[in-house]
């Protein structure tokens, strides 16, 4: 069987200027973008998936691609001379201010959008690849629009599950819970300084594992404290989101220990440990 969208999906590039600039805490650095075309772009979810777009490595003038067929057009490019592109979320969008807010991890001056958010300044420019159009109307319109988080409307108890470069994504999703609505989550941060208020409207039990500062015994991973943890019994939707690996491992814990069908989890690699991610 085919299915067809309701409703046309665009991305397009924009020019986004920075605005401000906060330090969530010591690994967390929220960057404000301000641009007239952020006024007109639209989410689909609360973990909508962007692109940023920096410089190209040969250092020359950053040029974006356009259009609708802005992708083909990036991928056409040779390598050295096309912008650097990695994937973000949108954790906040403003339509009224024109404003847009991306959490940054800062993992070290190794990958070149850490870097750049490292040592970014008030009023520097870089490329968006932002939706300007896109389908809810379904769940293949939802994925198709950027968005991975898409339980089903009946579902009542949740498996949350992020390390630091989902924690924008998670807060999203919690701010989004509906009322009545259970999220056992699981969330790895790579200090205990990490570790902030996630406010929701939905009931939320939370366990935080940072790597540094973890009271002495306690799990310091994912898949440890899933292993550790008892989940209720009546789950019926999971998201993972986090390092390819630590995603694998707890899919499958899922699957065999938890029973949870493969269809109740949707699981993304948001990177890859010795591996750039485009
Ligand atoms: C859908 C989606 C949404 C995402 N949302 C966010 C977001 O909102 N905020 C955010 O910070 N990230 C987010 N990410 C992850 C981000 O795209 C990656 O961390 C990306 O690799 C960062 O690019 P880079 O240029 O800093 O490093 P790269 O050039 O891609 O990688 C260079 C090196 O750094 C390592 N590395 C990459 N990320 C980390 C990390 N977090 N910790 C330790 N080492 C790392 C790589 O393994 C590699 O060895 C998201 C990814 C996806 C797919």
């Amino acid at each position: 069987m085919t299915s067809t969208l309701e409703r046309p999906i665009a991305f397009d590039s924009v020019f986004a200027t920075v605005s401000a600039i906060d330090d969530l805490s010591p690994h967390l650095r929220r960057v404000t973008f301000t641009g007239e075309r952020i006024g007109a772009a639209v989410t689909a979810g609360p973990d909508q998936r962007i692109k940023i777009l920096l410089p190209p490595p040969n250092g020359s003038e950053l040029k974006l691609p356009e259009g609708e067929e802005w992708y083909a057009a990036w991928c056409a490019q040779p390598a050295e001379e096309r912008s650097i592109m990695r994937t973000y979320t949108v954790r906040a969008l403003r339509p009224e201010l024109a404003e847009l807010d991306i959490e940054f991890v800062l993992h070290g001056v190794n990958g070149p959008a850490s870097a750049w958010a490292g040592e970014v300044t008030v009023g520097q420019t870089i490329g968006l690849i932002l939706p300007f159009s896109v389908d809810t109307t379904s769940v293949k319109g939802l994925l198709m629009s950027g968005v991975d988080y898409v339980p089903p409307a009946t579902s009542l108890s949740r498996v949350l599950v992020a390390d630091e470069t989902a924690l924008p994504a998670l807060a999203g999703i919690l701010e989004q819970l509906p009322a009545g609505v259970r999220a056992t989550v699981f969330a790895e941060v790579p200090d205990i300084r990490d570790i902030r208020p996630l406010p929701s409207p939905g009931e939320v039990d939370i366990t935080w594992l940072p790597h540094a500062g973890a009271p002495e015994g306690t799990p310091t991973s994912l898949p440890e404290a899933l292993d550790a943890a008892k989940l209720p019994t009546d789950v019926d939707f999971a998201w993972v989101a986090g390092e390819s690996t630590m995603i694998k491992q707890i899919r499958r814990h899922l699957v065999n220990v938890a029973g949870l069908p493969k269809s109740a989890i949707s699981f993304q690699g948001y990177w890859k440990r010795g591996e750039a991610m485009e």
